[in-house]
């Protein structure tokens, strides 16, 4: 019974859905790799600027959207992940 010592678990990387290892082995947990890690992230990281629109100020969520894309504090965040 030498598997049983051995059962991994297995997990389906959110990122590109290939089953990867659960464990201290895989630094990149859940993903599968690191660049699955970045791209997940990233692409998260992205969205919820876009959806939530978090506002810096006040209460004027869509306008203060636009203000940040126009004063580029979008870019800014970008160039965080790049
Ligand atoms: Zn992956």
């Amino acid at each position: 019974m030498q598997y049983l010592k051995k059962m991994a678990i297995q997990v389906k990387c959110p990122q590109c859905g290939k089953m990867t290892e659960y464990s201290d082995k895989n630094p990149w947990r859940p993903f599968c790799c690191e660049r699955c890690k970045i791209i997940d992230l990233g692409a998260w990281a992205n969205e919820d600027y876009v959806i939530h629109g978090r506002p810096i100020e006040g209460d004027d969520d869509l306008d203060i959207s636009k203000d940040s894309l126009a004063k580029g504090k979008i870019h800014t965040k970008k160039s965080i992940e790049h």
